[in-house]
């Protein structure tokens, strides 16, 4: 676990135990929230370094979510369901929607059992580009190098840099630099700066070793017969769209929807902005999400549902139901909104 994240879980903590979260979920709490995932799979074990633990939950922690979420009365309703009510300002109950970004193949062996012992409606945002294996999951690959080397040498920011990665403390230290100063480069130089730690570090086999299977289009159709499942779209390449062109952000968008639409005859209504903070998506990535006709789009900035999103539908935040914070009492603070009020200085809408 990473400071930061003991850090949080004893704010978490200590938030739960002072029962605030009741006392002012009628202010904070919405009318509702979407969540995210990524990837569903069974524990493995740990070796203490793994920087993308956060980007998974076991599916017992998805069965036990969906029974307490039900439990406190929440709604779970598929994102148009969602649109509905926002647009029509119908809050008579309170509701939830489960999103997956990206596409993996754990989506359909682990979490789609689940969601179907529920009978649950569920969303998965596809990005087509790491379906077809055209594009890098580099956040894996980066982990599987730091993983087996001892030290790691990258030229980052023009410099070339050497960090070691001996222990598992330094492995942590030297995966979030290098994390972070790929996510922070210009598209063009992140690209060639994960190359050269490819060529140098990771051969085509220790690739497909660190990589996750992704959803095959079968596995899709097969989820999609459910009746369950809404299509998403989350681009062709992953990229961080804030970083491109206008026009270079509108092709990744209309690309992957399109190509969703060829497999499927399904043209996809919603979109999830790649990474969705505020570097990868804002104002202009809102409109432009608007002008292509999707009906709704997710970010990852966090937060409940107001009434107010109704007005501000392709800039939804999210909730990530994170793989360090496995815990019951973690959804209910998070759905009692007062975590993200404190975060957002009392702010109910976060949308520029
Ligand atoms: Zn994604």
């Amino acid at each position: 676990m990473s400071r930061r994240t003991a850090f949080y879980k004893f704010a978490l903590n200590s938030l739960y135990y002072s029962g605030a979260h009741r006392a002012l979920k009628g202010r904070f709490g919405g009318v509702g929230a979407l969540l995210t995932l990524h990837h569903v799979q069974p524990d493995r074990p740990e070796d203490g370094f793994s920087p993308n633990r956060i980007l998974a939950i076991t599916p017992e922690f998805l069965d036990q979510t969906i029974r307490q979420i039900v439990a406190l009365g929440y709604d779970i309703v598929s994102l148009s369901e969602m649109r509905r009510r926002l647009r029509e300002q119908d809050f008579r109950r309170p509701f939830v929607s489960f999103t997956l970004d990206d596409g993996y193949a754990d989506n359909y062996t682990h979490a789609f059992p689940v969601f179907r012992k529920h009978d649950i409606p569920f969303a998965i945002y596809l990005c087509t580009g790491l379906m077809d294996g055209s594009v890098d999951q580099w956040w894996r690959i980066l982990e599987g190098i730091v993983r087996q080397e001892k030290q790691i040498e990258v030229e980052l920011d023009g410099t070339n840099r050497v960090f070691t990665a001996k222990t598992t403390r330094e492995k942590w230290r030297t995966f979030d630099a290098i994390y972070w100063a790929l996510r922070r480069m210009p598209l063009a130089l992140q690209l060639s700066t994960m190359q050269a730690l490819r060529e140098r570090y990771a051969g085509d086999r220790d690739v497909a070793r660190f990589t996750a299977p992704v959803l095959t289009w079968d596995m899709v159709a097969r989820m999609d017969d459910s009746g369950l499942l809404t299509l998403g779209a989350h681009t062709a390449n992953h990229y961080a769209l804030g970083k491109l062109s206008a026009d270079e952000a509108r092709g990744e968008m209309a690309r992957s929807s399109a190509l969703i639409e060829q497999r499927t005859g399904k043209k996809p209504e919603h979109f999830a902005y790649p990474y969705g903070d505020a570097l990868s998506a804002a104002q202009r990535e809102f409109e432009i999400a608007a002008e292509l006709g999707f009906l709704t789009a997710v970010s990852t900035r966090k937060g409940v549902l107001f009434p107010e999103h109704a007005e501000h539908l392709h800039a939804l935040p999210r909730i990530s139901l994170n793989g360090d914070y496995q815990q019951a009492r973690n959804v209910e603070l998070f759905l009692g909104g007062l975590p993200f009020a404190l975060f957002h200085g009392f702010r109910k809408l976060d949308v520029n």
